[in-house]
């Protein structure tokens, strides 16, 4: 009997085609400059992706074919040097690169004795002295921040249930728990509160100060009166860098008083903790490495392909006791392959990608210090951006730029602000439609703005120059002016 497999029946052929779609994404990337940032699909192309499941076999170089005119031609963009929208990294080829060997060995890093765990423990290792915390500290690799935060806050959790949760459940918690973050808080902490079964309400939205940073004062008051009213506040959520506009919690101070009351300290740096690495810019995270747990996002400013995050918890037994179990088809074994402690044993997930070699490749091929400048160059690049805002007189900077997200609004004055919002989300999504730039927008303290987030390797004094005079050209004549 014939059995079947899913290996090319010519590997030649294979080989061949496997060089044309190299070469293709070489091309790719060398000439992003030359395409539009984005551009809108055609409902011909759009309608492919609402086809029925495939009985029966294609040959596999029209399907690349076909993926390149209809996938390839219409990404997102944010490899594109003028992508600011949300916050991205930029990727990097080298990362592409290890995608595919991490691919073609497929390995499950679930764990075992094997290099690519090492591999895994040795970048979350490499992450962990880049921020500073002890050497003590375990950590995972995971899908991104959002996860890498439910972790720190799931060890949190347990840490103050005042029951063992794991077993009994939140409804067992003797007293109910308060979390707190500023007003500027990404909103996958509600998620976490939520899946933690801790309820959003757990969560205590701190204002912020006019520097987009938390309120410390307010924190101290709003923790000593929900002891007072038998409450358990557990966990302090500061953040390194905030979606909205960057701003940086007081670290230091946030840390004192987590000390002081016993609390968990967790960063939320996804945007910021590799701000650490930055020479120029590094004393903006002081205090980091005093976190009991930080979440970052190597996908962000280490510019590594979509997705890896990265959870540190300085506390380790305490990060297995949350996650760890072995059920009697995953017990370690004296040698063999099963001879290595399980990485699923720090998180949520089994099964796990190679994740830690497009990390580890780039790293190398580079070194941390040029990871730091471009961190150095990114926030330039943003007090660039905002020095062009300040000196075009119909542009306004709506914040001070503290690192590389900056907040600013087409302003030709006499309008009010619904028709300014108006007229800025128009201008947002023309620049996007003629493909000149994306941004994204924001509303931070009640005002609406436009905002640029520079996490860009790619980007370069003219891509900032274009972007204030396009966004110039097109309010103007939108107003009638232009
Ligand atoms: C991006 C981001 C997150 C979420 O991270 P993902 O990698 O998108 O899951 C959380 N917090 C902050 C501050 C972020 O910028």
């Amino acid at each position: 009997m014939d059995y079947e497999n899913l290996d090319p029946q010519d590997w030649n052929a294979m080989r061949r085609l496997a060089h044309q779609v190299t070469d293709a994404a070489i091309e790719h990337t060398r000439d992003v400059r030359n395409r539009p940032v984005w551009r809108e699909m055609p409902d011909s192309i759009r309608i492919g992706f609402t086809s029925r499941v495939p009985e029966d076999p294609t040959p596999l170089s029209q399907i690349v074919a076909e993926v390149n005119d209809t996938v390839m031609a219409y990404p997102m963009g944010n490899i594109h040097p003028r992508f600011w929208a949300w916050y991205m990294g930029t990727s990097n080829v080298t990362g592409a690169l290890a995608d595919f060997m991490a691919a073609i060995q497929g390995s499950n890093l679930g764990g075992g004795n094997h290099a690519a765990a090492l591999m895994d423990g040795q970048v979350v290792q490499w992450l962990r002295e880049m921020i500073g915390l002890p050497e003590s500290t375990s950590g995972s690799l995971v899908s991104g921040g959002s996860v890498a935060n439910l972790i720190g806050l799931t060890v949190a959790r347990n840490r103050h249930a005042g029951c063992d949760v794991r077993e009994e459940g939140v409804a067992a918690m003797p007293k109910p728990l308060r979390y707190y973050g500023s007003d500027q808080l990404h909103s996958c902490h509600q998620q976490a509160m939520e899946t933690l079964g801790l309820g959003n309400h757990a969560l205590v939205r701190v204002p912020s100060k006019s520097d987009m940073s938390m309120d410390v004062d307010v924190l101290r008051s709003l923790v000593a009166q929900h002891r007072s009213e038998g409450l358990r506040p557990a966990c302090v959520i500061a953040t390194a860098g905030t979606v909205n506009t960057g701003a940086i919690d007081d670290l230091e101070s946030i840390a004192e008083f987590c000390e002081e009351q016993g609390l968990s300290f967790h960063v939320d740096g996804c945007i910021g903790a590799l701000i650490a690495i930055a020479p120029n810019n590094r004393w903006r995270v002081a205090g980091i490495e005093r976190a009991d747990s930080v979440a970052l996002d190597p996908h962000k400013w280490l510019h590594a392909p979509f997705e890896v995050g990265c959870a540190l918890v300085r506390d380790k037994s305490a990060h297995l006791k949350a996650f760890s179990l072995s059920p009697e088809y995953l017990k370690p074994a004296a040698r063999g392959l099963a001879a290595a402690p399980f990485l699923h044993d720090y998180g949520i997930q089994t099964s796990r990608g190679f994740r830690a070699l497009k990390v580890w490749m780039s790293l190398r091929e580079h070194g941390v210090k040029k990871f730091g400048r471009l961190i150095d160059q990114d926030i330039a690049k943003a007090a660039y951006l905002s020095a062009l805002i300040e000196q075009a007189t119909q542009l306004r900077l709506l914040f001070p730029t503290s690192i590389n997200i900056v907040c600013f609004l087409f302003d030709p004055g006499g309008r009010s602000k619904d028709e300014l919002k108006a007229l800025n989300t128009e201008i947002m999504l023309r620049l996007q439609e003629e493909g000149t730039a994306v941004l994204s927008d924001t509303t931070v303290h009640a005002s609406h703005c436009l905002r640029a987030a520079i996490n860009n390797h790619r980007t370069l004094p003219e891509d900032l120059h274009l972007l204030v005079a396009e966004t110039l050209r097109i309010g103007n004549s939108l107003i009638g002016d232009g």
